[in-house]
């Protein structure tokens, strides 16, 4: 037995199944380029769902972790720490708000940005006790709390993990006269994804960001932008609703806030909704750590200083196009901003993961999401003469015969 074989088999021994991967064992990285336990080299086309934004081990940020950790790891939230002011200080003045609540996960900024809006309701706008709703769109993806996965319309996410929480009221995505229709007296808050990632690399209309904005302010409720994905530069601007030039009430960061090496996480808003938040309210063991704190100004550093945002969008226009330009009997859409792109493969060419098989196969690793698309986000740091040697690969697979 291969040795990658071994440690797959060591995985599905030991591990709870709540994951399918591709068959490839990764030992090292370094910029967007991965190698695995036989010494082979695969691109990086996923970048852990957009958490190695600034690539693998980015030599910054390793050094600003190495540094942090010679002197000071966590202190927990009972002590303050020397590192979690500046950095939550950046983050705020980088985004433009006047507080930040730091976390860990993603799951648990939005976690925190629902228990901010819905405080907010209650002491602020003046919902009655127990009953502020949100509104949430079909086909999202908020991370996978109980509560989360709740308002999900994903079937598998929910089934045989209920009963769930109550409060939230579900609208199909890009569907502005939806939203409109929802909204009551008793809405606090709009949780959105600007683009929808797991759902398949959803563009919404063009407009309806800035739309959903003006109905929130006249609802006097909060526009609630997860941002956790399609921030910090992924989509071609720092945040995805910035293609609107909307400025949503609370931004949820996460995945490249930590830019790749360490759970970092964060909400973001106004002190008008921050202020709600009383010692004892909420917190987190982890949260605000100097590490994380450490490894959070370093990753933001990189982001704005290597102008990764313009990189994005440079290189994810002239990708869309490279892609579009493909003539493949699978394709059916190209989608996306950015560097953020889903090629839809037509059903009657399969599903999305044998495309993925055969793209690992040459050197790719990519992943579909739901089913039908394959997701193409390599680290932002990446070249055009990378992307274009990946080209080569990409067309072989979707000119040839559909792999099964
Ligand atoms: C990944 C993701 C989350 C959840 O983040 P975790 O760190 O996995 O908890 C939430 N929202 C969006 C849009 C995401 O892509």
């Amino acid at each position: 037995m291969g040795r990658t074989e071994e440690l797959i088999r060591e995985v599905d021994r030991w591990s709870a199944h709540n994951y399918h991967p591709l068959p490839v064992v990764v030992e090292r990285g370094e910029g967007c380029w991965v190698w695995d336990v036989d010494g082979n080299r695969y691109l990086d086309m996923l970048s852990a769902y957009s958490a190695v934004n600034q690539g693998h081990r980015h030599p910054r940020i390793i050094a600003a972790l190495r540094e942090q950790a010679e002197r000071l790891t966590l202190t927990s939230r009972a002590f303050h720490n020397d590192q979690m002011g500046a950095f939550l200080h950046q983050v705020c003045e980088l985004i433009g708000y006047t507080k930040a609540l730091p976390m860990n996960t993603g799951a648990e900024a939005v976690e925190t940005a629902i228990k901010a809006v819905r405080k907010w309701g209650y002491t602020v706008k003046g919902v009655a006790p127990e009953a502020a709703e949100i509104v949430v769109c079909e086909n999202n993806f908020h991370g996978r709390t109980t509560t989360i996965v709740g308002f999900s319309s994903e079937e598998q996410y929910r089934r045989g993990f209920g009963p769930f929480a109550p409060g939230f009221k579900l609208i199909p995505y890009g569907d502005i006269e939806a939203l409109r229709a929802a909204v009551t007296q008793n809405t606090v808050g709009f949780l959105v994804e600007p683009l929808q990632g797991e759902g398949g690399v959803i563009v919404p209309p063009q407009g309806y960001l800035k739309e959903a904005a003006a109905i929130c302010r006249d609802a006097n409720a909060k526009l609630m932008a997860d941002e956790i994905q399609t921030g910090l530069g992924r989509t071609g601007r720092l945040l995805c609703c910035y293609w609107e030039d909307v400025r949503p009430d609370v931004v949820m960061l996460g995945k490249a806030l930590g830019g790749g090496v360490y759970p970092v996480s964060a909400a973001l808003a106004d002190d008008e909704v921050m202020d709600v938040f009383e010692p004892g309210d909420h917190g987190s063991t982890f949260g605000g750590n100097p590490l994380a704190a450490a490894v959070g100004r370093a990753a933001l550093n990189v982001l704005v200083e290597e102008k990764l945002p313009e990189r994005a969008a440079q290189l994810g226009d002239w990708l869309m196009g490279e892609l579009e330009a493909i003539d493949s009997p699978h394709v059916e859409e190209v989608r996306g901003r950015g560097l953020m792109i889903g090629v839809v493969i037509k059903e009657s060419s399969g599903t999305a993961r044998p495309f993925c098989e055969a793209l690992m196969d040459r050197g790719i690793l990519a992943k579909e999401t739901h089913h039908q698309v394959v997701r193409f986000a390599p680290p932002l740091v990446i070249t055009k003469e990378i992307l274009e040697e990946a080209l080569v690969s990409i067309r072989e697979v979707l000119q040839a015969p559909a792999p099964v």
